[in-house]
């Protein structure tokens, strides 16, 4: 049985949170995990699929409406999550959400960092200094920092793991999406120099690359009838993905049956190739 625990432990930030009465059965019992921008899209699902799988996972993203929600959704699911706001450009956020989830949960096995964004659409040579601040600020050094203030916490568990969620874009730049595809290929420089690091720590780190994926981070190259259609054209499988396209694989990459694999990247797209 599950006890209906619903606990605002401050009123800010709130931490909602339902803890099962018996630790969780699956590939993932006993392990907490920490996914950023989790309350939509493949952070959902991964953080869902991470639950679904035994871990108990602390969700976060910048709007405590999303985060509620979200929450709100896992539990009655059944699956052990708490929730808390993270902008993860923002450092004293970070430190929140990682005080949060040890107090919470007792310490942190697993880090997804999910969150990124993308401000412009154009030529690459037009992109301002703001835009170039903000995209590596997100994307390339929130990620790392991330990792490096979540590492002590893993280190004390005796293993761990990370996964980046970088994308097709990484390996294979897109028009007018020039600097977020630069950022992309960042985030798989930074995995590889990292791996050999925290390999002496018993900690993995992987990359996990999304194709073209159903959500609204991505809805101007699907949402319209003709750009879907050449979009479809490229992809060998002959659809979308679905944000559960991505959670099933970082599931695995951080569960023990991937215990002899770091530093590397794995693309879900669908059939795009990107390399040999
Ligand atoms: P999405 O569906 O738009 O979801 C975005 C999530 O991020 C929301 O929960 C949002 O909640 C949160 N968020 C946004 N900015 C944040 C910030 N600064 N700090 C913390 N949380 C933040 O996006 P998605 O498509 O799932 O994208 C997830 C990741 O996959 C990204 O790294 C993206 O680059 C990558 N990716 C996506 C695709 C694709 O086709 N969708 C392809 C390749 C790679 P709040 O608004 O509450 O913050």
């Amino acid at each position: 049985m599950w006890s209906r625990v619903f606990r605002p432990v401050s009123a800010t930030p709130r931490i909602l949170m339902r803890m099962a009465s018996s630790a969780g059965n699956g590939k993932l019992a006993g392990k907490v995990a920490l996914v950023t921008a989790s309350t939509e899209g493949i952070g959902y699902a991964i953080a869902r699929r991470l639950g679904q799988d035994g871990a108990k996972v602390m969700v976060s993203s910048r709007k405590q409406a999303n985060v509620d929600a979200a929450v709100k959704q896992l539990q009655a699911e059944n699956l052990s999550v708490a929730g808390i706001t993270c902008h993860v450009g923002k450092p004293q956020d970070r430190t929140k959400l990682i005080e949060e989830t040890v107090k919470t949960f007792g310490g942190i096995d697993i880090l997804v960092s999910n969150a990124a964004v993308n401000p412009i659409y154009g030529p690459i040579m037009e992109t301002s200094p703001e835009a170039w601040d903000k995209i590596f600020d997100i994307n390339v050094k929130a990620t790392f920092f991330l990792c490096k203030e979540t590492l002590p916490y893993i280190k004390e568990r005796g293993k761990g793991s990370i996964v980046i969620i970088s994308s097709i874009a990484g390996y294979v730049p897109m028009k007018m999406l020039g600097v977020y595809a630069i950022s992309k290929t960042s985030l798989l420089g930074m995995s590889k120099a990292m791996a050999s690091e925290l390999a002496a720590d018993n900690v993995r780190i992987n990359v996990v690359c999304p194709g073209l994926i159903k959500t609204k981070f991505s809805q101007a190259l699907w949402q319209t009838e003709a750009v879907l259609e050449r979009a479809l054209e490229g992809i060998p499988l002959g659809r979308t993905g679905e944000t559960e396209d991505c959670s099933g694989i970082v599931s695995f990459l951080v569960s023990d049956d991937a215990s002899y694999i770091t530093g590397e990247s794995v693309l879900v797209t669908g059939g795009r190739s990107a390399r040999l």
